[in-house]
């Protein structure tokens, strides 16, 4: 796709660095159109501006909605630490939480049989990527005033490292700003 990793590292050295609001080029795939589906239509919009007017690198959808057996194996995995997930829907039916991947060179930029030591992140060399993701959707959600929380960010201080678990791909409706 778009942009060399020397660029988007340069990019992300600037914490402050600011976007601009300008068509990126990047759609939504109907695979990931597919996935958004069930979710919450707040999260929804997020998701749909930070990858048409904000982010830096294309990304795709991989996962919104999930069944309770779907979230059980992936606790068994180890790939998720959580039966409270918030990919689970909820009484609307709907997921409030999405998991977004890095499209690089055509393809996931991660292997999904390394499900496992993603989530657990030994920081692949691909994160860079995932932080440009992360400022897009910030930025986004920021312009709708909608609250979203970072995987790899939840306390959202900016800051990668002082998290146990860091999920680089996960996006969610926070609980305490009246979303359930
Ligand atoms: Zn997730």
């Amino acid at each position: 796709m778009k942009g060399s990793e020397k660029m988007v590292a340069k990019k992300n050295t600037n914490k402050t660095n600011k976007l601009t609001r300008k068509a990126t080029g990047f759609n939504l795939s109907k695979r990931s159109r597919d996935k958004l589906a069930r979710v919450h239509p707040d999260l929804k919009k997020v998701v749909e501006l930070a990858l048409t007017m904000y982010t830096k690198e294309d990304f795709a959808v991989i996962c919104g909605i999930r069944t309770r057996t779907e979230q059980r194996r992936l606790v068994q995995k180890g790939a998720s630490q959580t039966m409270n997930s918030r990919h689970l829907p909820n009484g609307q039916g709907f997921a409030r939480a999405v998991d977004l991947a890095w499209w690089k060179d055509g393809a996931i930029s991660w292997n999904t049989d390394n499900l496992k030591s993603f989530y657990a992140l030994d920081h692949s060399a691909d994160y860079k990527g995932y932080q440009a993701i992360g400022v897009a959707m910030k930025t986004a959600a920021k312009e709708l005033n909608i609250p979203i929380r970072w995987g790899a960010d939840w306390d959202g201080d900016g800051q990668h490292t002082d998290h146990t678990l860091v999920d680089w791909v996960h996006f969610e409706l926070p609980k305490d700003h009246g979303y359930d």
